[in-house]
Formats: structure tokens, sequence, C-alpha cells
């Protein structure tokens, strides 16, 4: 069986959803493949449930998506109407939405289908095959777009893409859990006591973790410590332990990490309900359905952005986004080692200089353009930035706005009838402004 789009899109995170609705609204015939059996990504199947949003420049589909959450009733008990930069939500209320925006765009949905290899003639993506509940069949389609957040479609397509460091080490991976029957109250008492002892929020954990392993409540000290996120009157959202080492890549890599990160939300349990003012009666409701990673392929298109293009403000004539600039971003630390952590509070917090809020960056077109396949684009997590840019752009907003655009650029190339490389960007940044997403 082989049906044809216009636009075919792998992976239905925030990303990927946003492309779809935005290739839809433009008339294209699109289609959205997922492997699970529910769209929005790290954010529902991952449980992360809280949208980090940028502070300026946020609009478009994301924006729609948190107004439509607070409309629902579906965000956290402490989400101040006018705040879009930090929105925790119940996690059905976004499944729900995500269901009910994709279906509305017109977009043809497949979940529980798997993209698992990609027919290519000369330049062009022909089809990709998928594995649905029938078996195998092709997908085909004009233009094709990567949000699976690990560059699966670039990888089959023969894209080129870097992986970690210098030593192909990234970002260590973490399975996020909600613990019930917390007291809030308490814990912001402990909080609020201990922080200028220890200086920051992470600080607070470090003598309780060093604690609970000489107890051997926890195998491991990680100094790196996110900690509870309150996303319900008594509910937590718990981004506790890393995985250090994973390879998240291969098969094998990604379950022997999945395995250590479950057995880290047991551990954590532990320690949070010896140690921790206000979880004395905390209870571990449920682990995310999958390890959530934060860093593997960055795909390789035609520009990738940089820590220096972000440091500068770098503004390029083809901008489809702005985002904020500065050398601060959230670069978790690969290894254990305290100097990884080390590196990593310096980027986030002691030496790095936060957003000038008068002034912004932008994304070029090209960077979410392949360099191989030209009826390709990518977007999301796999982006093409070198490792600081990611970490800084990895969140669920930036997300969706580069899903926006992509979907957009998309719907153009078709009406176009052109390589995604050639199309009219005045005209796709003229779209995008119209539909929410400053560019130049
Ligand atoms: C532990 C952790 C905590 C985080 N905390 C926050 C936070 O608090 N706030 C925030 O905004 N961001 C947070 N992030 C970042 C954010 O969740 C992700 O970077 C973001 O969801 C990436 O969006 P995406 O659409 O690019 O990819 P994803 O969300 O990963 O979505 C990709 C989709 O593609 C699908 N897919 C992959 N391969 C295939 C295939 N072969 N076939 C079909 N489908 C496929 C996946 O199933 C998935 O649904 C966190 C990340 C991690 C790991």
């Amino acid at each position: 069986m082989q049906i044809i789009y216009d636009v075919v899109v792998a992976g239905g995170g925030p990303a990927g959803c946003a492309a779809a609705i935005s290739a839809a609204r433009q008339g294209a015939r699109v289609c959205l493949v997922e492997q699970t059996a529910m769209l929005g990504g790290n954010g529902t199947s991952g449980l992360v449930t809280q949208i980090f949003g940028p502070k300026k420049h946020f609009g478009g589909i994301g924006v729609e998506v948190i107004d439509s959450l607070r409309a629902r009733g579906g965000v956290g008990p402490t989400v101040k109407p006018d705040v879009y930069w930090w929105v925790p939500y119940q996690n059905e209320a976004l499944k729900l939405l995500w269901d009910d925006m994709v279906s509305e765009s017109g977009t043809e949905l497949y979940l529980c289908t798997k993209l698992i290899d990609v027919e290519k003639a000369g330049a062009q993506i022909r089809s990709m095959t998928v594995a649905g509940p029938e078996g195998c069949f092709k997908i085909g389609g004009k233009v094709f777009i990567d949000t699976t957040g690990d560059g699966v479609l670039s990888c089959f397509a023969g894209e080129e893409y870097l992986l970690g460091d210098e030593n192909g080490a990234t970002q260590a991976p973490s399975m996020e859990a909600y613990y019930a029957n917390v007291d809030f109250d308490k814990f912001s008492e402990f909080i609020q006591r201990e922080l200028s002892k220890a200086g920051s929020y992470v600080g607070i954990f470090h003598n309780y973790i060093a604690k609970a392993v000489r107890n051997g409540v926890l195998r491991d000290e990680d100094l790196h410590h996110p900690g509870a996120y309150r996303i319900g009157d008594n509910l937590a959202l718990m981004n506790v332990g890393h995985v250090y080492g994973a390879d998240c890549t291969t098969a094998g890599g990604l379950t022997r990490a999945t395995l250590a990160a479950r057995k880290l939300a047991h551990e954590y349990l532990a320690f949070y309900r010896r140690y921790i003012p206000g979880f004395e009666q905390a209870v571990l409701v449920s682990t995310a359905s999958w390890l959530g990673i934060r860093e593997s392929r960055r795909i390789v298109c035609r520009v990738m952005i940089t820590y220096d293009d972000k440091k500068c403000y770098r503004k390029f004539d083809d901008a489809v986004m702005r985002f904020a600039g500065g050398s601060r971003t959230d670069l978790h630390a690969s290894s254990p080692k305290r100097e990884d952590y080390q590196r990593y509070f310096t980027l986030f917090t002691t030496d790095a200089v936060p957003p000038d809020p008068e002034d912004y960056c932008t994304l070029p077109y090209r960077c979410l353009v392949a360099r191989k396949a030209e009826n390709l684009l990518v977007a999301g997590r796999c982006l093409s930035a070198d490792r600081e840019t990611q970490a800084a752009l990895r969140v669920m907003g930036y997300c969706m706005m580069m899903g926006q655009v992509a979907g957009s650029a998309a719907a153009a190339a078709v009406r176009e009838n052109t390589v995604v490389a050639e199309i009219n960007v005045p005209t796709l940044q003229a779209w995008l402004r119209d539909d929410g997403i400053v560019n130049i």
C-alpha cells in the first residue's frame, strides 16, 4: 500500500504536532506518523508536564496551545493568567488538546505507527516505510519533516549528524515521575529556610544527597538535582536523577538506561520521604512511559546555529523566528564529575549572561533545510545547532515554534512546486508573522 500526501511529518511531539497543524492550515494534505499511542512527545509520554516558553517573542501555535489549556481548565494551580514562559499542565488535558487540534486541522494521523526506513530517488525522499499494527507499509510524500527528536528520518535518509561532545558524550537523560501526597506548604518553608544557607535551589540538596549516599539510600552522588515542580495541589513532577554515560541511539543502550532511570525514581522516592520536609507521605504514582532524552543526533543542515550566534544576538536575512540571546543555557552534564556539574552551573547561573530583554537572536530558515535531501526539513530537539544552543532551544515552547515554521515552509514548497531550499522566504516570513511568529 502506498498513500501519497503533500507533507509527511514523522514524530508527533510538540514540534511535529505544530508542523502538521501549520502545514494543514496552509492547505496542504498532511499526515503525521507517531510511534506511540499519543501525541505530545516528551510533553506527554515523557511526563514533562510543564511548558517552558521564551519570555519574549513567543507566538503562534505554542501560545494557542497554552490559551486552549487555560480555557479547558487544564493548567496547574500556580500558573498566573498572563504567564507563558512556565506553564505546568494536566497531562490528559494536553493529550486531548493535541488530538483535537491535529484532527481539526485535517491532518491524517497514524498513531502506533513507527518509521523504520526511507526510500530515496536521487536527492528526493519518495516514501517512508512504517510499521503499523497491520504490518509494514509505505507513505509517500512531496515534502517530509523530521520531528522525531532523535533525527531518525534524517538519519535513514543519509543526512550527516553530530552526536554529543568530542567524545560522543551527550547530556544525560532522566526519567520524569509523579509523586502524590506532597505537602507543598511545608516543602516551600523548607526551601525558603535553606536557600540563604545553600545559595541556590540545587545547592540545597547537596548535603542531603551526600548524607543519603553515606546511608545507602542513594547509590550515586548526582550534584545536578532539578527537583520537584508543583503541577497539582498535592502532585509533584519530579526531575530527579540522571543516567550518566547512556547511549540512547542503540536499542541496547536505551534499554539499559531506561532500566537504570526507572530504578532511580524509586530511590529518590525513598530519599525524599526520609530527608525532605513535605514529602514524608509521598507516593510514586507513575514513572514516564519512556526515558526523557535531552540530546541525541543533531542534524547538520545548511546552517548550524552556534553559541556565538546566540551570544552576539546574530540576525539573519532568512530569519524565521526569534529566540533569546546571551550566554545562559541549560546544558546538563554528561558525567557525574564535579567539574562537569560546575560547567553546567556556570552556563546556567553564575557566569551566564541572561538574555537582554530588548534584543533577540534569529533562527535562519536554512537551519531547518536538510543538506542532501531536497524535500526534507528538520525541526525540534534534533535541530541543526551546536550543543550549547541546542540546550537552550530544546524546550517545548521553541520546539513548537520551529515545528510551525517547518510546516508552513513545507506547505510553501508544495504550493510553489519547488524544493524546500528554494521557496520564497519573504512570503514564508510574512505567513509566519500573520500566524504569530515574529521573525525579522
Ligand atoms: C528530563 C527532561 C525534562 C525536560 N523538562 C522540560 C520542561 O520542564 N519544559 C520544557 O518545555 N521542556 C522540557 N524538556 C525538553 C522537551 O521536553 C523536549 O526537548 C521536547 O519535547 C522536544 O520536542 P520534539 O517535538 O522535538 O521531540 P519529542 O518531544 O521527543 O517528540 C518526538 C516524537 O517523535 C516520535 N518518534 C520518534 N521516533 C519515531 C519513529 N521512528 N517513528 C514514529 N515516531 C517517532 C516520538 O514518539 C515522539 O512522540 C525536558 C526534557 C527532558 C528530557
